[in-house]
C-alpha cells in the first residue's frame, strides 16, 4: 500500500473525508502516505489539539488531562486500534468528566462510615454550601458593617446550639488535631493519665498515645488492659499531671472480667477530664445506645471533648473540642491553633451538616429493615436473568463507632464474577463477597440509587 497518493477517494475509503483536519489533508498531500498503514495515517498530537471539542475540554479539565489522552489515544491509533479520522471524538470519549480522578462510588459495603470511602457522604445541603463557599466568600467579614469579622461565627453558633452543654466550641482539622492540639497546649512537658485499656490504635498506624507523646506529653498508664478503678486514676495524679485522658474504643470491645470508670466518676478527680469520644455523636442515639454522646459526656462532667466530624455527625472531615469556655478559649487562641485551622470549604459543609436535614449517615442509621428488603426485592426482580436475590443481610455502623452493634439490613445477592466489572465501571459499586456471592448492601445507598445499581449491573 505504500506509495499510494492519498486523494480525496482515499480519504473517503477512510470514512468521513469532511471530518479530517484540514492540517492533515494539507500534510497528507505533500508527502506520500501508506494509506493502509496506521502509523502513517494518525495525526499529528497539535492537530487533534486544535480540534474545537477538544479544545473545549482542555478549557473544562486542564491541559495535561487532555494531552495525555490525547497521546493515549495516539498511541492506540498507531497501533491501529482507533480509526484516524475518529481521533478527537475517542480522546472526547476517553476523557474524565471532572478534574479529579477520584471516582463516585456507591457504597454497597454495608458499612455506613467506611473509611476507605472517605467516611460520611456529605448531605446535598451541605454540598450546596460548599459550592456557594467556594468563590469569594465572608467567611471573614461582617457585610453590615463592612469590617472583619469573626471567622466561622454562625458554624460555631451552630455547634453551640446543637451542643447546649458545651460553654465554648472550637473546630480543627480532624479528630487526631483536635486531641493533639488539647495535648499540646494543656500537657506539653507534663503527664496524662490514661488508662491501658484505651492506649487505642484507631487505623492506618494510627495510635493514639504515639500522638499524645509527640506533641510533649508523658503518659501515665494505669490499671491494666481489662480493668481500672477510680484508685487508679486518683493514685497517678500529681502536680505535673495536665489532665486525665478517656478514650473511647471506638473500633473493638472488651469483654468478660472488665471494669472502667464512667466520666462521671473521674469528674470528681482534681484534673480537668478530657474525653476522646471519637465518633461524633452529639447528642444520644437510639439506636446506639453504648455510643457516647458529647452532650452526654459533658453532662458527666468532663471539661473538653474531642471527636470526629465525618463519622457519625455525617459532615466534613474536621475535629470537634467542645466544654468548658476557658479551656476552648485557650485552645483557640494558642498559636499552634492555626496550624490546624479548617477552610472555609469546611466551616461551610459542617454548618449545613448541623443545621440543613438528616445527613446520609443519619438516613442510614434510621432506615427500617422491612423498606430495605422491599428494595432489595425490587432490584433483585429487575435483575432476575443475571441471578440476583433479595437477601437480608447485617450491616455495621463501621469503624466510625459503634463496634460490635449489628445492623439489620438487606441486599442484592448477584455472582461473584460481577464484582470487577460493577467496581471498576462509573459510577464504582463496591460490595462484598459472602459465601461465593457479591452482597450489594443497601443500608448505606439511597432508593434514589437503585436505578442506578439496575442500570450498572444490565451494562
Ligand atoms: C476516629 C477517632 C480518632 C481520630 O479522628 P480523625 O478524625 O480520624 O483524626 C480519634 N479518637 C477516636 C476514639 C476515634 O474514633
Amino acid at each position: 500500500m505504500t506509495g499510494a497518493v492519498f486523494n480525496t477517494d482515499v480519504a473517503e475509503q477512510l470514512g468521513q473525508a469532511g471530518s479530517i483536519p484540514v492540517r492533515l489533508r494539507q500534510t497528507a498531500l505533500l508527502e506520500v502516505v501508506g494509506v493502509g498503514d496506521p502509523r502513517r495515517a494518525t495525526p499529528r498530537a497539535d492537530v487533534v489539539l486544535a480540534d474545537p471539542e477538544v479544545r473545549a475540554a482542555v478549557d473544562r479539565l486542564g491541559k495535561r488531562i487532555v494531552k495525555q489522552g490525547v497521546d493515549d489515544v495516539l498511541d492506540r491509533c498507531r497501533r491501529g486500534e482507533v480509526d484516524p479520522s475518529h481521533v478527537a471524538q475517542a480522546v472526547i470519549d476517553g476523557l474524565p468528566a471532572y478534574a479529579t480522578t477520584l471516582r463516585a462510588v456507591l457504597n454497597a459495603t454495608g458499612v455506613v462510615v467506611h473509611t476507605n470511602l472517605g467516611r460520611a457522604p456529605l448531605s446535598a445541603a451541605a454540598v450546596e454550601a460548599l459550592r456557594v463557599a467556594a468563590g469569594a466568600t465572608d467567611v471573614e467579614l461582617d457585610l453590615v458593617s463592612g469590617r472583619r469579622g469573626r471567622r466561622g461565627r454562625a458554624t460555631m453558633a451552630a455547634l453551640q446550639a446543637a451542643v447546649p452543654d458545651a460553654g465554648g466550641v472550637h473546630v480543627v482539622n480532624n479528630g487526631a488535631a483536635a486531641l493533639a492540639l488539647v495535648t499540646c497546649v494543656l500537657a506539653a512537658g507534663k503527664n496524662v493519665v490514661i488508662a491501658r485499656g484505651e492506649l487505642v490504635e484507631i487505623g492506618d498506624g494510627f495510635r493514639i498515645p504515639e500522638l499524645l507523646e509527640s506533641v510533649g506529653a508523658t503518659l501515665r498508664e494505669v490499671g491494666t488492659t481489662n480493668r481500672v478503678k477510680l484508685s487508679d486514676y486518683a493514685g497517678a495524679i500529681d502536680a505535673e499531671t495536665a489532665f486525665v485522658l478517656k478514650v473511647h474504643p471506638s473500633n473493638f470491645r472488651v469483654e468478660g472480667f472488665t471494669a472502667a470508670v464512667s466520666v462521671q466518676q473521674l469528674s470528681g478527680l482534681p484534673v480537668p477530664v478530657v474525653v476522646d469520644i471519637g465518633s461524633g455523636l452529639l447528642a444520644p442515639h437510639p439506636r446506639l445506645p453504648d455510643e457516647p454522646s458529647a452532650g452526654g459526656v459533658l453532662r458527666a462532667g468532663a471539661g473538653l471533648v474531642t471527636a470526629s466530624g465525618d463519622k457519625l455527625l455525617g459532615g466534613p472531615q474536621c475535629g470537634l473540642l467542645l466544654g468548658e469556655r476557658e479551656l476552648v478559649e485557650r485552645l483557640r487562641r494558642h498559636p499552634f491553633a492555626r496550624a490546624l485551622r479548617v477552610d472555609k470549604l469546611t466551616l461551610a459543609a459542617l454548618e449545613a451538616t448541623l443545621t440543613g436535614p438528616p445527613t446520609p449517615v443519619a438516613v442510614a442509621l434510621a432506615s427500617r429493615p422491612d423498606e430495605l428488603r422491599k428494595r432489595a426485592e425490587r432490584i433483585a426482580s429487575e435483575l432476575a436473568v443475571y441471578g440476583a436475590v433479595a437477601v437480608d443481610s447485617t450491616a455495621a455502623v463501621g469503624g466510625g463507632g459503634a463496634p460490635g452493634v449489628e445492623l439489620a439490613s438487606a441486599a442484592v445477592s448477584l455472582p461473584a464474577e460481577l464484582h470487577d466489572r460493577l467496581r471498576t465501571g462509573s459510577p464504582a459499586v463496591v460490595g462484598y463477597l459472602h459465601h461465593g456471592r457479591l452482597l450489594l448492601d443497601l443500608i448505606a445507598l439511597p432508593p434514589t440509587a437503585d436505578d442506578v445499581l439496575i442500570g450498572l449491573v444490565r451494562g
